[in-house]
This record gives structure tokens, sequence and C-alpha cells, in this order.
């Protein structure tokens, strides 16, 4: 029967993907990060979070909220190297998957941070135009290299804990968890 077929390769298909941005969403994301070997320098873990999110609703309303999130995937999306992995992982959280793409060095990797920063610098530039008006949005950003032994929860953790560290030392900027 083609059409529960279809149904249900929809509904598989809904599960993974996050609605309002078409990111995957958290359990997608832990789904396929689970699938990734992480050894020591195999991948680069980032959290971002928007900065006083809450302000954009609280001001220009819940629709224009709904069009920042879709402005920051999208910005995501188009700006982390090839092959990450961009999920949104709740409300104005979203998280990057970057896989080594050969036996990247420390240096490859203080490359690719660079270029985080650029995607954060270039979030807090880029006006967002919603039916409310023009938005600013800037962002925090965790990010951590994986260690020796280092699970994919150890991981996050230690990105958690950057993200927490660029929040309070005055937001809009970037922190690299010690490796
Ligand atoms: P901080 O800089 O400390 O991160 O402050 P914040 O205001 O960004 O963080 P807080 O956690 O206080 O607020 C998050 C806000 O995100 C509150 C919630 O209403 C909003 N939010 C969560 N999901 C959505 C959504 O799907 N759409 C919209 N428009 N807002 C959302
Ligand atoms: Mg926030
Ligand atoms: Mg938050």
């Amino acid at each position: 029967n083609m059409k529960l077929i279809n149904a249900n390769e929809n509904l598989r298909h809904i599960a993974r993907q996050d609605e309002l941005t078409g990111l995957l969403n958290r359990r997608a994301f832990m789904e396929f990060a689970d699938t990734e070997p992480i050894a020591e320098g195999s991948h680069m873990l980032v959290m971002v979070d928007i900065d006083h999110f809450k302000r954009i609703n609280d001001t220009m309303g819940h629709a224009a909220g709904d069009v920042a999130l879709q402005h920051i995937a999208h910005i995501l999306t188009q700006e982390a190297p090839s092959g990450t992995l961009v999920a949104r992982l709740g409300g104005e959280e979203f998280a990057l998957l970057v896989p080594a793409t050969s036996d990247w060095t420390a240096q490859d990797w203080e490359k690719v941070a660079a270029e985080i920063d650029v995607i954060r610098a270039r979030l807090a530039m880029l006006p967002v135009i919603t039916p409310a008006g023009v938005a600013r949005i800037t962002a925090s950003f965790g990010l951590a290299i994986a260690r020796k032994q280092d699970s994919l929860d150890c991981l996050l953790s230690r990105a958690d804990k950057a993200l927490y560290a660029a929040k309070n030392a005055g937001r809009n900027r970037l922190i690299r968890a010690a490796s």
C-alpha cells in the first residue's frame, strides 16, 4: 500500500526534522552523532544560543522570533564547514557537529574555530527582516574539540560549559573548552 508507505516515510521524516527551521531536531542529531566514532581530534562540537532572545519575542512578537530562528538556521546551514551536522536542539539553541575530513591537526582545527567565529560575527552584522520590522540578533558560541577519552556526552557537556562561559563573559562571543 503506497499511501501507507508514504505516510510512514513522511512521519519518520517529520520525527527527525525541526518543523520551523527544517534542521535536524535534537533526537535526530543525537542519533546521527551517536553513529560517529569519536576519537582524539575527530570532531568539533559547537553549541550556539541566541542572546537575549526573549527580548525579541517581547518587543517584536513571537512571529518575528520565529523568523529570527529561521534566519540563524539558514546562516548556520550555509556557512558551516561542509559535512557538518546542523541541528536545532530546542528553543533558541543550536548545535554543530563538525567532522575532521582527514587527519586534521590542531592547526586545521584552529582554522575551523576561526571560521566559526566568522559565522558569529556575520550573524551579528546581518539584519533580520521580520514582518514586525528589522531585528538584530547575536549569539554566544561554545566550542569543544574531541579529546582522547571523550564520549559524545562528554563533548556536549564541554561545549555547553564553554557556551555558559561565553554568556557570562558578555555574550556575542565564542569560547573554546580547554583541551
Ligand atoms: P540568554 O542570552 O541568556 O540566552 O537569554 P535568552 O532570552 O535568549 O534566554 P531565555 O532562555 O531566557 O529565553 C529563551 C526564549 O526563547 C524564551 C522562549 O519564549 C523563546 N523561544 C523558545 N522557542 C521559541 C520558538 O520556537 N519561537 C519563538 N518565537 N520563541 C521561542
Ligand atoms: Mg538564549
Ligand atoms: Mg537558551
